[in-house]
């Protein structure tokens, strides 16, 4: 592993370190936002709420009044101003009957009015003939001479036996027209009126002659005289008779107009609240009020009432004037765009507007919770759109919190990669001198000894003393050779080394530098062999740089030999270029570091490994000086089995050479 490489192989702990303070940081960041959308999308959602319940308080308020208005009127019933409208009826019952306005709004009422039916002695005799003595054409006779009675119900009853001994005579068509007359007749038969009997009876004898086409037609009348109320029948006779109509003309019954249910209104107020009046103490209560909210086969119908002593008075309101004169007016007279407004009847459904839909937020007035009948709702138009404003915050908000996570991602990156730089140049500041250090240790320290060895023997043999002053002169040129280094590496680091090119022997100068190794590098123990062309092998280089690299290059494969103590130089001479191998079987480098050992200050892991000492600018120096050549230097390495440093340069002229 390359020691220490500046920049780009920061300091493991510094990088944590400024992960950790950048993830923590961009967690607090995403946290706190996400708070505070959670918390902006509350007040949003609380804000409509206010909004729809400021909605339903103001729409009850005017449906309060809306009713109100109509209980005023129903004081006084009989003033003008209580006009009665469609689908509304106005009741007034007492304790014999009901009066309903308009007249003929509605198919049947609560009760019939008292029947003046004519007495049955007048037709005994008639009778006796037809049942006794089965002597209809006598029965036929007397019948007759009292269809002729000024009393209109004795006249109708005589038309009804009249015309049923003519159909048991075998007379049908005579039949037909008596009942034809009866139905015109106004009085009564059996508490029914003459012109509903008459009519059905004809019905009845056509059906039994077969008589389709007149059947049908006799029928779609009745029907548009029972729908028409010409007739007043409680429910029990018009449900009666209007069966028997949809029976004749083969048909579905007819959809309820509005006014079925209007009757069941009014029904519905004679059975309930006008038996409950009639229960109470009336000396004790003057008047009570109700408002009660009714559906008869899916028609929502509102009874107001108001009862005072045996008197009730009442407004009955089908679905079409609820609509026209109490909600759209009120729900158009405010402004509520933003909500829909619904109104229904306890448990069986929507009346008006919108009924609450699941899952959207509603407000809900209860008809327990108000004086209305109904249950209001209020409900947020459109609850997107409606918080599309909080969308849109939302948005912006994530938006500007991405810039904010990115710039301190950014921001932690690049100060972690200063600091870690700062760092990682300051350690190899430190290892540097370090190194410099014990290079200058080690030639000091021989020469100290060597000195002191000298000083203080006056009387050592001339030959030892001569060892001793050439082991001097060896550490003086090891340390001056460091010190030139030095200088030459801050001059190539400054640009400012000068090469002087000149023609050069490769050969001579390899041997020459390899002969100087051999005696100055401190290598007694190994073995270098140097192969080199017998030819001159010419190049153009400066003398002292190209020196220098070989000598880097020497030195590097004594220092990481290991346990080898062979050392090669060769050169190669082939066409444009020359090449110089520095071969080791020494500690070799791996794939990883093979470039990175080019670089200034980088230590190979080889070094640590072996514990060799060095300041790391060898291999720099070699690059500088072959690049400033036009050459290139290459590496052939296997960890472990040793390696081959090679310098390339451009072949030099001969001639020039030999001048040289
Ligand atoms: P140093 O002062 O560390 O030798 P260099 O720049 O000369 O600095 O070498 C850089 C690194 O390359 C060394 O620390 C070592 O790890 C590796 N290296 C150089 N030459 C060799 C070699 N011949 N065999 C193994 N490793 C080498």
């Amino acid at each position: 592993m390359v020691a220490r490489r500046p920049g780009w192989l920061p300091p493991g702990r510094t990088v944590v370190l400024f992960v950790a303070v950048a993830a923590v940081s961009v967690v607090a960041l995403v946290w706190m936002g996400a708070r505070l959308l959670t918390q902006e999308r509350a007040l949003e959602a609380q804000r409509l709420q206010e909004r729809r319940e400021a909605a339903a308080d103001r729409v009850v308020a005017a449906l309060e009044q809306v009713l109100l208005a109509e209980e005023r009127r129903l004081a006084n019933p009989g003033v003008p101003d209580l006009a009665v409208s469609d689908d509304l009826l106005v009741i007034v019952a007492g304790l014999t009957g009901i009066k309903v306005r308009p007249e003929r709004a509605i198919p049947f009422y609560p009760v019939m009015p008292a029947a003046r039916d004519a007495p049955s002695e007048p037709y005994s005799p008639a009778e006796r003939l037809e049942f006794i003595e089965r002597d209809h054409a006598r029965a036929i006779a007397v019948l007759r001479s009292q269809t002729a009675s000024p009393d209109p119900s004795v006249r109708a009853g005589a038309r009804l036996r009249l015309a049923r001994n003519l159909r048991k005579a075998g007379r049908p068509d005579e039949a037909l027209e008596v009942f034809a007359d009866l139905s015109a007749d106004t009085g009564t038969v059996s508490g029914l009126p003459a012109g509903l009997v008459g009519r059905s009876a004809r019905c009845l004898l056509l059906e039994e002659l077969g008589r389709r086409d007149a059947l049908r037609r006799e029928a779609g009348e009745l029907r548009e005289a029972l729908a028409s109320g010409l007739w007043t029948l409680d429910r029990d006779a018009y449900l009666h008779y209007a069966g028997q109509v949809t029976r004749w003309l083969n048909q579905e019954p007819p959809a309820d107009d509005g006014r079925q249910a209007l009757a069941e209104g009014v029904c519905w107020l004679w059975e309930n609240v006008r038996a409950d009046t009639r229960k109470g103490d009336t000396e004790n209560v003057t008047f009570s009020m109700g408002r009660r909210s009714l559906r008869f086969q899916g028609t929502p119908v509102t009874v107001l009432w108001r009862a005072s002593g045996d008197e009730i008075t009442a407004l009955v309101a089908g679905p079409r004037y609820q609509q026209r004169r109490w909600f759209d007016p009120v729900v158009t007279a405010s402004d509520f765009s933003s909500v829909r407004i619904g109104v229904s009847d306890r448990g069986s459904g929507p009346i008006f507007g919108t009924p609450p839909a699941a899952g959207l937020p509603t407000t809900l007035r209860s008809a327990t919770a108000t004086a209305l009948p109904w249950d209001i709702s209020v409900a947020t138009a459109d609850p997107d759109s409606a918080l599309s404003g909080f969308a849109q915050r939302r948005r912006f908000m994530i938006f500007g919190l991405a810039l904010v996570v990115l710039f301190v991602i950014a921001a932690s990156y690049f100060a972690g990669r200063a600091v870690s730089r700062e760092l990682a140049a300051a350690t190899l500041q430190t290892d540097f001198v370090s190194a410099v250090s014990h290079e200058f240790r080690t030639p000091l320290t021989s020469m100290k000894q060597f000195t002191e060895m000298l000083v203080e023997d006056d009387d050592l043999p001339p030959e030892e003393r001569r060892a001793y002053y050439r082991a001097q002169d060896r550490a003086t040129r090891r340390l001056s050779r460091l010190v030139e280094s030095l200088l030459d590496f801050g001059r190539m680091e400054a640009g400012a080394r000068p090469y002087r090119l000149e023609p050069l022997d490769a050969g001579e100068l390899v041997k020459t530098v390899v002969e100087e190794f051999r005696q100055e590098g401190g290598c007694n123990s190994f073995s270098i062999e140097c192969a080199v062309p017998e030819g001159a092998v010419p190049i153009d280089g400066d003398r002292e740089a190209l020196a220098q690299a070989l000598w880097n290059l020497l030195d590097n494969a004594v220092k990481y030999s290991g346990d080898s103590r062979t050392v090669g130089v060769e050169i190669d001479d082939s066409g444009k270029l020359v090449s110089i191998h520095v071969r080791d079987q020494g500690l070799g480098i791996t794939p990883t570091e093979r470039r990175q050992i080019f670089e200034k200050f980088a230590r190979g892991s080889s070094a640590a490994a072996s514990g060799v000492k060095g300041t790391g600018i060898g291999l720099a120096m070699v690059r500088h000086i072959v690049d400033a050549h036009g050459g290139k230097v290459t590496l052939e390495s296997r960890s472990g089995t040793g390696s081959t440093f090679t310098i390339e340069l451009p072949r030099g002229r001969m001639n020039r050479c030999r001048e040289s």
